[in-house]
């Protein structure tokens, strides 16, 4: 067996940390990362696995947001372009400069005219970004470039720049690149309640939730911090209430869903932003290797986050948009392979607005005990977020806050974009280059130690899955050096088998199962558990990633 990186909830607790965070989405991770680049002793909660919230459930965009130029949020913009530029050099594997087409029809909201100066404020705004320049077509361009765009009422439109990446792993990635700067954090940890002495927060009480119950498994402790940052997404109300019963709601939670459906049945190359014919919503169609992914639905959302799930309103609803885009393609719900959904924890600030016009702007407020909350914004501005959580925590800490290169320090993975050296390691041991491909845009150059796996064991070059190009060797590198705990972790998070088959992933719950049981030391019965907890569960189902834990 070897030893996991996870640690335990009593190591948090043995440490005088200056600052606990609780949530492991990308908002806690940032604070986490940069916190720690700036020398404090810091640690993070989460109460499922990294990511498993809101921050695996996006459109994958890390963009100024095209859209936001319409309600003329200008300074969001602005700071989201610049944060793409950093990001697109901090992390080249998991953020990728993506070219989009935006068609025009006669009648659309947005008329060419309009898309041309959109696109030229959105080039200013970015200063130039490292990204083209945008361009404008008529009917003839728009087609010769996505031929299979729908051809009546079309009057032109426009070519243009934005990043794509991989939400959950960026979560992960940021996380890491933290941990390498001495935080420490910790997955399937939940806080039930916080702790006060003398009318003042000096800890939160936490469960943790990897073991079985019963088991011995479910250990318990008081970590103490001199701050605790809530950065907890859809749930800052509920946690803000641990420390304040009667702090009134600072979120507007909204949902948003994609459905997934094969690239070839509608064939488009590149990224697609269009106004929804249903009801003139801007959308978009995404390219995700042989898949596809539209969305999004935006619709006021109440009741428990975890349980958010596209209903079928909204699954219709992105059919018929994208069939009005491309009327060849006739996708019905056959076509569906997957479906996810998360909800977006928006800033209360006007609750008459409709949901798509609500700011993505961010805030942070400081409870009456002293907890500081984190809210709002947008995956693309988590490191600028950060910066700001970090820079109150050193004034509650009463120190001088210290500079960091969080600007430049790539996140792991992202030390080189030069792969070639090493991939041809891959090739010689016969790796094929689907999975090699796979490889790099998943881990970067940490896919040097996937290969050096291989070639202590060729065994671990088999696929885990006969329709997807994940080997074995990298439930072995994710179980050892990204905390992956249960079979979704990997399955859904860290290699995306559960939108990227048809199947979700079931046909290789039972091998990474015993993968992961061989790097932990499970019982066969353990491993036959955690095998069907994924079969059965909603990871594996076609409509969601899985729920966090109670
Ligand atoms: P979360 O990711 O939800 O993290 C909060 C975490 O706190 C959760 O993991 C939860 O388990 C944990 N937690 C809760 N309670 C506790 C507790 N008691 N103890 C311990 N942990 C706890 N942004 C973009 O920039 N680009 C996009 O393309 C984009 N598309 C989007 C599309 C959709 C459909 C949605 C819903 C959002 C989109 N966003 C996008 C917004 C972005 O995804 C969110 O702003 C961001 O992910 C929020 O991250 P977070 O860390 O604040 O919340």
């Amino acid at each position: 067996m070897t030893a996991s990186v996870r640690a335990r909830v009593s190591d948090l607790a043995a440490r005088e940390l200056d600052l606990l965070v609780i949530g492991g989405g990308i908002t806690g991770a940032g604070v986490l990362r940069d916190a720690a680049m700036r020398g404090l002793k810091v640690a993070l909660v989460e109460r499922a696995d990294f990511g498993a919230g809101t921050s695996s459930r996006s459109s994958r965009l890390i963009h100024g947001g095209l859209r936001y130029l319409e309600h003329r949020q200008w300074r969001l913009v602005f700071e989201a372009l610049h944060e793409r530029a950093i990001l697109l050099r901090l992390a080249p594997h998991l953020v990728r400069s993506l070219a989009f087409v935006f068609p025009v029809y006669r009648g659309d909201r947005v008329p060419r005219w309009k898309l041309a100066l959109g696109l030229a404020l959105y080039r200013v705004l970015a200063a130039g970004g490292n990204v083209p320049r945008p361009r404008i077509f008529g009917k003839a361009g728009m087609l010769s470039l996505e031929p299979n765009l729908r051809v009546r009422g079309l009057t032109g439109g426009g070519l243009y720049h934005d990043a794509q990446c991989d939400d959950a792993r960026l979560v992960i990635a940021t996380i890491r690149s933290a941990t390498r700067h001495g935080a420490l954090a910790l997955n399937y940890a939940s806080v039930r309640g916080l702790v006060t002495e003398a009318g003042r927060l000096v800890g939160a009480d936490v469960e943790d939730l990897a073991g079985e119950a019963g088991e011995g498994g479910r250990e318990t402790a008081v970590i103490k911090a001199s701050v605790i940052v809530n950065a907890t997404g859809p749930w800052t109300d509920q946690v803000r209430r641990l420390e304040d019963p009667t702090a009134s709601p600072l979120l507007r939670l909204t949902s948003g869903g994609h459905i997934v459906v094969r690239r070839s049945r509608l064939g488009h190359t590149r990224g697609i932003t269009f106004t929804s014919p249903v009801d003139g919503r801007v959308m978009f169609v995404l390219p995700m290797g042989d898949f596809s992914y539209v969305g999004t639905t935006d619709r006021d959302f109440e009741g428990d986050p975890a349980e958010v799930r596209l209903t079928d309103a909204d699954r219709q609803y992105l059919l018929r948009s994208v069939n009005g885009l491309f009327p060849h393609a006739h996708l019905s719900e056959e076509d569906v392979v997957s479906t996810w959904a998360g909800v977006r924890p928006l800033l209360a600030a006007d609750p008459t607005a409709h949901p798509d016009a609500v700011s993505r702007e961010h805030r942070i407020v400081r409870g009456p005990l002293g907890m500081v909350t984190v809210t709002g914004g947008k995956l693309t501005t988590f490191r600028r977020m950060a910066g700001e959580v970090v820079d109150q925590v050193f004034r509650h800490l009463g120190i001088e806050p210290r500079v960091a290169a969080t600007e430049t320090e790539p996140l792991v993975g992202g030390e080189s974009a030069a792969w070639g050296s090493f991939l041809q390691g891959g090739v010689d041991l016969g790796i094929p280059a689907a999975t090699i491909d796979h490889l790099v845009h998943h881990f970067g150059t940490e896919a040097a130690a996937i290969i050096n796996l291989v070639r202590t064991d060729r065994q671990l070059m088999h696929r885990i899955h006969p329709d997807h190009p994940a080997m074995a060797a990298e439930v072995v590198h994710v179980v050892r050096r990204e905390m992956a705990v249960r079979v979704a972790d990997v399955l859904s998070r860290r290699l995306h088998l559960t939108t990227e088959t048809a199947d979700g992933g079931r046909a290789a719950a039972r091998p990474v199962a015993e993968l992961m049981g061989r790097e932990a030391g499970w019982s066969a019965d353990r491993v036959e558990q955690e095998a069907l907890r994924f079969e059965t569960g909603d990871a594996a189902a076609k409509n969601s990633l899985e729920s966090p834990p109670p």
